[in-house]
C-alpha cells in the first residue's frame, strides 16, 4: 500500500476518516464491462452506500443491488432508474413494500411476500412485475444444497404453488457466496443458474427478463497468498452463455458486485494517541479501532477463540489472516512487534495483535488497507459515543 502525500496530509487533518480513490472504482468498473460484455452489473449498496461511490458506480452504468428500502432510496438519489434498482433481501415489511413500490423491481424471498406483492398489485389494479430469489438445489461448489433463509427452495416451485394473478414473475435471482477468486468455481456455478433459470420458466411457463447471477466476485485481500480472479475465463464462459441464451431464454444477464468494486479502493486512516508498553507488550493506542473500523477487530477475536484465524471466511464480517495491511505511512526503519488497540472499555478493543511496525509515536498516523468495503457502516459507530470517522472521496 503506497499512499499518496497529499492524501496523507488530508487524511492527517481529518483521522479517524475513510478515504476512497474514485480512480480505482471507476477502473474496477470498467475492467468488468470489458471482460464480460454481456452482462450488467448491479452494485451491491451494501459494501459501502457513500452517495458519491454510488454516483461513481452509476456514472459507469451499473444499477443497483438493494438490501432494503433505505437502499432502494439511496440508488434513487444517486440517479440510478428505478427498473435497474433490484430489491432482494429477506424479511421486507409491508411498509418497506409500500415505500419502495414504483423506486424498484422487488426480488420476492418468500411466498408470503409473494402474496403481499400480489395484494398490492390488485389493491392498484395493475400487474406487478417481480423476481424470484431462489435457493437452489446446487451449492457454489457444486454438490450439498444446503437450507437457508434467503429465497425460495426450488422444489417449491411449481405452476399450482404460484397462483398469483397480479404479478409476472419476470426474473430470478441467486446468491450463494462471496469472495471467490476462482474462476472456474464461478463459471461452474453460472452455468448451474442458467440451467434453474431453463426449468423454471418451463416450471412457471413465464418468459424471464432477467436472470440475476448474484455476486461470488472476489478481490484481493491479501497478495501474498492471493491471485486476482482471472475475469478472462468468466467473460468466455458468458460468452458460451449468452449463445445459448439467444436460442433459449433471451434473459438478460445481471451480475452483482459490491467489494470488487470497493473493497481495495479505500483505506482506513485513524491516529496514535498514546503509546504504552505493559509487562512486554508495546500498545499503540489509537482513535475508533473496533468502533471506527470492526473488521480487523472480528479477525483478532476469532484468533483470540479459536487459537489461530480461521481459514475460511465469515463474510462479510471476515474473510482471511490478512485481510488488512496497517503502515505508519512515511515511517521506516527498524520494526518492533506491537499491538493496535482503541479507547474503547474492552480489552477487545484490538484492531491488531502482534504485528511489525516502524515505531510509532503518539501523534503518527495509522493507515489501514482494504477498507473500502463492508467499513463504515459495518462498525459500531455509536458505540461509546466517540463519533464516527468521517468519510471522503478522493477524485
Ligand atoms: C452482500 C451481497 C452482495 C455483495 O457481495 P460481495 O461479494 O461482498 O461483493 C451481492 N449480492 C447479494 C444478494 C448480497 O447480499
Amino acid at each position: 500500500m503506497s499512499i499518496k502525500c497529499d492524501m496523507l496530509e488530508f487524511a492527517g487533518q481529518n483521522t479517524p476518516c475513510y478515504i476512497y480513490e474514485k480512480s480505482l472504482i471507476t477502473e474496477r468498473c470498467r475492467a468488468l464491462k470489458a471482460a464480460i460484455p454481456e452482462a450488467r452489473f448491479l452494485y451491491s449498496v451494501k459494501t459501502n452506500p457513500f452517495a458519491p461511490v454510488l454516483k461513481a458506480v452509476s456514472s459507469e452504468g451499473f444499477g443497483a443491488d438493494a438490501a432494503s428500502s433505505e437502499e432502494v432510496f439511496k440508488a434513487v438519489d444517486a440517479g440510478i432508474l428505478p427498473e435497474n434498482i433490484y430489491y432482494s433481501a429477506p424479511g421486507k415489511t409491508r411498509e418497506d413494500i409500500r415505500k419502495a413500490l414504483g423506486k424498484c423491481v422487488f426480488i420476492a424471498d418468500s411466498l408470503s411476500e409473494l402474496k403481499t406483492l400480489n395484494e398490492y398489485a390488485k389493491e392498484r389494479g395493475e400487474t406487478l412485475s417481480a423476481g424470484l430469489r431462489i435457493n437452489p438445489l446446487f451449492s457454489m461448489e457444486g454438490a450439498n444444497p444446503s437450507s437457508s433463509k434467503f429465497g425460495i427452495d426450488e422444489e417449491l416451485i411449481s405452476s399450482a404453488a404460484f397462483d398469483f394473478p397480479c404479478l409476472k414473475i419476470s426474473g430470478i435471482h441467486i446468491h450463494l457466496k462471496s469472495q471467490v477468486l476462482n474462476a472456474d468455481t464461478l463459471c461452474a456455478y453460472y452455468e448451474n443458474c442458467y440451467d434453474l433459470a431453463e426449468r423454471v420458466s418451463r416450471l412457471l411457463n413465464t418468459d424471464l427478463k432477467f436472470i440475476n447471477f448474484g455476486s461470488g466476485i472476489g478481490t484481493v485481500y491479501d497478495g501474498a497468498c492471493e491471485n486476482p480472479l482471472d475475469l478472462e475465463i468468466i467473460g468466455h464462459t458468458f460468452k458460451k452463455l449468452a449463445e445459448r441464451n439467444r436460442k433459449s431464454l433471451g434473459a438478460e444477464f445481471l451480475l452483482e458486485t459490491g467489494r470488487f468494486v470497493t473493497c481495495n479502493a479505500g483505506t482506513y486512516f485513524t491516529r496514535i494517541i498514546d503509546r504504552k508498553v505493559s509487562r512486554g507488550r508495546t500498545y499503540l493506542i489509537v482513535e475508533d479501532a473496533v468502533n471506527g473500523f470492526l473488521r480487523p477487530a472480528i479477525a483478532e477475536l476469532l484468533r483470540q477463540c479459536l487459537g489461530s484465524f480461521p481459514s475460511g471466511g465469515l463474510e462479510p464480517f471476515y474473510t482471511s489472516a490478512a485481510q488488512c495491511t496497517f503502515t505508519i505511512p512515511g515511517k521506516t526503519g527498524q520494526t518492533e512487534k506491537v499491538d493496535i488497540a482503541g479507547n474503547l472499555c474492552t480489552p477487545l478493543d484490538v484492531m491488531a495483535r502482534d504485528i511489525e511496525l516502524p515505531r510509532g509515536e503518539a501523534g503518527d498516523i495509522i493507515a489501514v488497507s482494504n477498507a473500502g468495503s463492508y467499513g463504515y457502516t459495518l462498525s459500531p459507530l455509536l458505540f461509546s459515543s466517540h463519533g464516527a470517522p468521517k468519510e471522503f472521496m478522493w477524485e
